[in-house]
């Protein structure tokens, strides 16, 4: 069986022939910023993986030990290439069709956003409610403030955030006049429904999403800690990748609330 995956946009496309590894949660922030939640990843040997469309491909290097592998014109976070590893990890939510994989590991919970529980159970209480929040991407380029606290978070599992994050996505609501911009150098990416998503295009970091009605929402695993957010809802479930359980026992809605 050959397993195959996209960018949002189309422009990054890739082949891995079964059996894929089990699925492994990544936490860590440059896994949150990049994905705009959590990371998600399986892996393939080089010898059965293939990049089969590479117009949009960008690298980066957040760390001397890997190269982050993403779509410079939708932002989709697609690939994770360990130095001297045999094997590429790639986002199981850019996969098309059922993956039949199931989620083994999860690494990196020190370095989990507050608004939620990466173990998976219900996101903790609020303790913290600052009055501004600090965002940024992962390279620098993009810096801002706005008023805090967080508050509700949604999470996201339609096949666009899928594709976008390589997992699934959360943000909050924001007035997008509210953000003071200290650095910008953004990339943003028109949606098949007209809406906008803003990414760095130098490192990948999901910024945010201003629909075509005008509403805004901030990506929450751009804002470094603490939040004052919580996790409290998910939607389009409907469209879940089949490889994950949601066990937090926060309310469910097949399409949006
Ligand atoms: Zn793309
Ligand atoms: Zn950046
Ligand atoms: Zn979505």
């Amino acid at each position: 069986m050959i397993h195959r995956g996209s960018c949002l946009c189309g422009a990054v496309t890739f082949e891995a022939a079964a059996p894929l590894r089990p699925v492994v949660d990544c936490h860590c922030t440059q896994c949150r910023k990049q994905s705009g939640h959590f990371w998600a990843a399986t892996s393939a040997p080089h010898s059965t993986f293939r990049i089969t469309k590479d117009e949009g491909l960008e690298w980066f290097r957040a760390s001397p030990t890997a190269n982050r592998g993403f779509c410079r014109d939708c932002g989709s976070f697609l690939f994770w290439q360990a130095e001297g590893e045999d094997r590429m990890s790639f986002a199981p939510g850019a996969l098309d069709g059922p993956t039949g994989l199931e989620t083994g590991e999860s690494w990196f919970h020190e370095d989990a956003g507050d608004y939620y529980d990466p173990a998976g159970g219900p996101p903790p209480r609020l303790t913290d409610t600052p009055s501004l929040l600090h965002g940024a991407c992962l390279c620098g380029a993009n810096r801002f403030t706005l008023p805090g606290p967080m508050g509700r978070v949604t999470a996201c599992h339609c096949t666009q955030c899928r594709k976008t994050s390589g997992h699934y996505a959360a943000s909050f609501d924001a007035h997008e006049s509210q953000l003071d911009w200290q650095a910008r150098h953004l990339a943003e990416y028109v949606t098949p429904g007209g809406g906008r998503r803003g990414f760095c295009p130098v490192c990948a970091t999901s910024l945010f999403f201003r629909a075509a009605d005008g509403s805004f929402s901030v990506e929450a695993g751009c804002i470094d800690n603490p939040t004052g957010g919580r996790l409290a809802a998910h939607i389009f479930v409907e469209d879940k990748g089949d490889y994950y359980a949601l066990t937090d026992g926060l309310l469910q809605f097949p399409h949006g609330e």
